[in-house]
């Protein structure tokens, strides 16, 4: 079973992409953002925590996201043996923190995707997605925030996940099958995922 992990800047497509290898998979999809947005809704005493930094595009202290994806990684690790988690980790100590709780329950991630696009494209999809879905982070001046957030905070996972050499980095400037193709592809050839999966 997979355990992958989306690395992305906002924009490039990791929600759409892990929602779809999830039903490749059957590997629990578990989004740090949508649990964080379900806690707000919910009005929970971590969404009141958690509701000034998501609204501003900051990231929302390592602590709190602990708390809120744990127990989804757990549950989802007992119910399917896999996971696609989406949009954790963003930071290296939760990276860090990430790899020793892998460790810890035998839970550890067999590849990290980095989906990539260019600046102006990942700007250009998430105004369009504000026009459908009115997200309160995806305002131009929170979008700006959130893409330099990623290159100072989230981007050095790259050359860490490199380095243990588990990333798997593509383009997703270009149509989406294309995109899913590529991905099988590149999940069959590291043995993650079978022929039949595709
Ligand atoms: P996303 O849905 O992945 O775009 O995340 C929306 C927002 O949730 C981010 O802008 C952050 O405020 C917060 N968030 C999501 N994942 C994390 C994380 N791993 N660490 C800190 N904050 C996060």
């Amino acid at each position: 079973m997979v355990r992958v992990i989306m690395l992305s800047p906002p924009g490039a497509g990791k929600g759409t992409h892990s929602r779809w290898l999830t039903m490749q998979t059957g590997a629990a999809h578990i989004s740090a953002g949508d649990l964080l947005r379900a806690e707000i809704a919910r009005g929970s005493e971590l969404g009141r925590q958690v509701a000034g930094y998501t609204e501003r595009g900051d990231l929302v202290p390592d602590e709190l996201i602990f708390r809120a994806l744990a127990p989804a990684v757990v549950a989802a690790a007992r119910d399917t043996g896999g996971y696609v988690l989406d949009g954790f980790p963003r930071t290296m100590p939760q990276a860090l923190r990430a790899a020793q709780f892998g460790a810890d329950l035998a839970l550890t991630s067999n590849a990290v995707i980095y989906l990539t696009a260019p600046e102006e494209e990942l700007i250009s999809r998430l105004l369009d997605r504000s026009r459908r879905e009115g997200r309160a982070d995806d305002t131009l001046g929170v979008i700006r925030h959130r893409l330099d957030v990623f290159a100072t905070e989230t981007a050095p996972l790259v050359e860490y996940y490199r380095s243990r050499g588990i990333l798997l980095e593509l383009s997703t400037n270009r149509p989406e099958a294309e995109v899913q193709a590529d991905l099988l592809d590149r999940l069959q050839a590291q043995g993650l995922i079978l022929p039949a999966a595709g």
